[in-house]
């Protein structure tokens, strides 16, 4: 007799559905209308640089994902160039700054502090993740006056929303341009480029229920661009390379229906606190990083003090929870991040802290479930 336990579990995909999913900042669920797309698209054939019928239908998909993508934060299709990822795109604007005097925010992507860029300079933040203006106004001040300034919209680690048009208006007050990385905010918060006013924002597809592989950037008119990856004339020249069609058109569908579905966090936020309060009231001394800052719903920066996020996040994946360190783990060794040091936490607390993100198919049952399990082990560890 077949035992129906063993048979799910013999699934990959039935073994990924017994799990908890709370890293939806390092990837989202992909939304199953994006899959039907992306699935369709990629069982036709052409290039979207070829003018032959099947040339002009790829084509087709590209530029309505262009005008899908320009009307979910509010700018011209024009100004929107596909690319591979948010680090792609990020790494386009950098280069087109070599060798400048370059302003970046200490909680900034990887893909901004460590792209190599010898002339930036780290903007503090306050001990609530949020970007010090006054430091940025006195920064901008100094000669040589800065090229770029980088701002995120909302930092990944710990979901504080940052005063993105405040630091437009100083970088334009001063004559500087201004790329926010928007990767964390789209779907989340509503993101109108022309009302923030700032000359690049970057996104991602896989952080809003697209397909992972795709990215783009937003420029205003007249903004310099120097190409990264350089050869054929795709994306008005900004980026050569074949263009990823189905992948692209999944980023534009993905943009339409996380605008469309953004609600969704306001009842995510009231999850994420009764996460917190639940925790911090039954877990003694864990607290929450940023949390009196203004935070999108869905992201959760817990730290426990005497248990290492290592060990924490072990035992969570053994309850099939899965969660994130929110550091970098290199040669094995796990690093503190330098969002959660540079908001003030000893290494020792950050080494010691989680983010839980909850994303667009998050149940209350999951949030449930990562109570009960955060607590039991807690308790466990602690004897
Ligand atoms: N910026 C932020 C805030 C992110 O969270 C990420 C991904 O984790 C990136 C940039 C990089 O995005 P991508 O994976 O598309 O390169």
């Amino acid at each position: 007799m077949v035992n129906s336990c063993v048979v799910v579990k013999t699934s990959f995909y039935g073994y990924l559905n017994l799990m908890i999913y709370l890293d939806h900042n390092a990837t989202t669920t992909i939304r199953p209308e994006v899959i039907d797309l992306v699935t369709f698209i990629m069982g036709e054939t052409g290039n979207g640089s070829s003018t032959h019928k099947a040339g002009q239908k790829a084509s087709m998909h590209i530029e309505r994902a262009r005008d899908q993508m320009a009307a979910a934060v509010n700018t011209r299709p024009a100004q929107v160039i596909f690319t591979s990822c948010a680090t792609e795109s990020m790494n386009t604007i950098l280069k087109t700054f070599k060798g400048e005097r370059i302003l970046s925010s200490a909680i900034e992507h990887a893909a901004i502090l460590d792209c190599g860029h010898a002339e930036m300079e780290i903007i503090p933040v306050t001990s609530n993740g949020i970007v010090d203006l006054n430091a940025l106004e006195d920064m901008v001040k100094r000669d040589p006056k800065p090229a770029l300034i980088n701002i995120m919209m909302v930092n990944n680690e710990t979901g504080v929303i940052q005063p993105v048009k405040d630091a437009v208006k100083i970088a334009h007050d001063h004559g500087c341009l201004i790329h926010i990385d928007a990767v964390q905010a789209l779907g989340k918060l509503s993101v109108d480029f022309k009302d923030i006013g700032a000359d690049y924002m970057s996104f991602s597809a896989h952080k809003i229920g697209g397909p992972q592989g795709v990215g783009c950037f937003v420029f205003a008119a007249q903004k310099p661009i120097r190409p990264l990856l350089v050869g054929g004339k795709q994306e008005k020249r900004q980026r050569a390379g074949t263009s990823n069609v189905a992948g692209i058109a999944g980023m534009g569908l993905a943009a339409e229906l996380a605008v469309k579905n953004m609600d969704r966090y306001d009842e995510l936020a009231t999850w994420r606190d009764e996460i917190e309060s639940r925790i911090t009231q039954s877990v003694p001394e864990t607290f929450v990083n940023g949390q009196n800052a203004p935070r999108v719903g869905n992201t959760i920066s817990l730290t426990c003090p005497d248990v290492t996020n290592t060990v924490q996040m072990m035992n969570l994946d053994l309850d099939q929870i899965c969660v994130s360190q929110g550091s970098a783990c290199s040669s094995g060794v796990a690093k503190p991040s330098h969002v959660l040091t540079a908001m003030g936490l000893s290494d020792d607390y950050a080494l010691a802290t989680l983010r839980i993100s909850m994303g667009w198919n998050t149940t209350r049952d999951d949030a449930n479930g990562f109570i009960e399990s955060y607590t039991k082990i807690i308790n466990r560890l602690r004897g």
